[in-house]
């Protein structure tokens, strides 16, 4: 009798726990849908500077603050070691500086702890400051603890007390970022991705390919070619997770096998705004943006009607 009163008692628990993850994880989406609008791309030197899995956290952990902009978190994981390449004391593994701060975000161990539950799932279990998705997530939370993204300045400055450090992240974010967060041309089309064209348009191992494939690693911002009304954004059979957009002239757009989603149908969009993340969903071998052009309801080439559009080069 106890031990099923104690099993029913475990049983209603956990059912709890579950139902408090489920809040937390909803919480979670919303603030990611709300913090990636208006957010900036990266610039020439940014991906030049930046390596690729470090750049796709920055982005991936900056809409948990809603507002703040992915280029803060990667300034601060440039000032603080070079993006984890710094060979000084307090980057590797174990190592502290002498200020006991450590891995590649420079947290102490006492703060880093004050955050480890707000990390979500994907970096060392249990959440350590020396794993750079677990520092970049924690800093993205310390920051927003401390007043970002509306007080930007005073929120760094918790991060490290100075006035010379603030100025420093604000001018290496400010390098970081393209002047404008959509291309000079409104209406115009760009690049949705940036990556390696592994599968054009047309036949393919007996069947019709209707898009492009974009190849690049999970992560890789999506952005939308031009300005529309988002129409869809979800799991789609075959595409894992797309979203459609409408544009003007009976034209829409698809991204397919996304990892993420950071638009919601009915959400007005404009050239060049982040709208997910490049993954591995539905039928597909390996991280890619399948992107696909419909005129007139027909799936069309879309390395030609870039042509046709004037539009920069899909392929490079
Ligand atoms: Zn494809």
């Amino acid at each position: 009798m106890l031990v099923k009163l104690i099993a029913t008692g475990i049983a209603a628990l956990l059912f709890f726990v579950v139902l408090i993850a489920a809040a937390a994880a909803s919480i979670l989406t919303a603030f990611t849908n709300a913090g990636n609008s208006g957010s900036h791309q990266p610039s020439p030197h940014a991906l030049a500077d930046i390596p690729a899995d470090y750049l796709a956290l920055y982005q991936q952990a900056a809409p948990t603050c809603p507002g703040l902009d992915w280029s803060i978190l990667a300034a601060i994981g440039k000032v603080e070691t070079d993006h984890g390449r710094s060979t000084l004391p307090g980057v590797a593994e174990g190592t502290v500086n002498h200020a006991q701060a450590g891995g590649p975000m420079q947290f102490l161990q006492p703060t880093f702890d004050a955050y480890d539950d707000t990390i979500p799932p994907g970096g060392a279990t249990p959440p350590s400051r020396y794993n750079p998705h677990d520092a970049i997530h924690a800093a993205a939370a310390y920051l927003c603890d401390s007043g970002a993204p509306e007080d930007l300045y005073t929120a760094i400055y918790a991060y490290n007390h100075a006035d010379w450090y603030v100025r420093k992240v604000l001018a290496q974010a400010e390098q970081y970022r393209t002047a404008a967060t959509v291309p000079p041309q409104a209406g115009g089309w760009g690049v949705p991705a940036q990556g390696t064209c592994t599968s054009g348009f047309g036949p393919r191992n007996g069947e019709r390919h209707n898009g492009l494939d974009i190849a690049a690693p999970t992560g890789t911002p999506i952005v939308a070619a031009t300005d529309g009304t988002v129409i869809d954004s979800g799991p789609a059979t075959g595409y894992g997770l797309w979203i459609r957009i409408q544009h003007p002239g009976g034209v829409i757009t698809t991204y397919g096998h996304n990892h993420t989603n950071h638009v919601q149908s009915g959400q007005a969009v404009r050239a060049g705004q982040p709208i997910g993340e490049i993954g591995n969903r539905g039928e597909s071998t390996g991280p890619h943006l399948h992107f696909q052009i419909d005129a007139g309801g027909q799936p069309v080439d879309p390395v030609t009607y870039y042509q046709q559009q004037g539009a920069p080069s899909l392929c490079g």
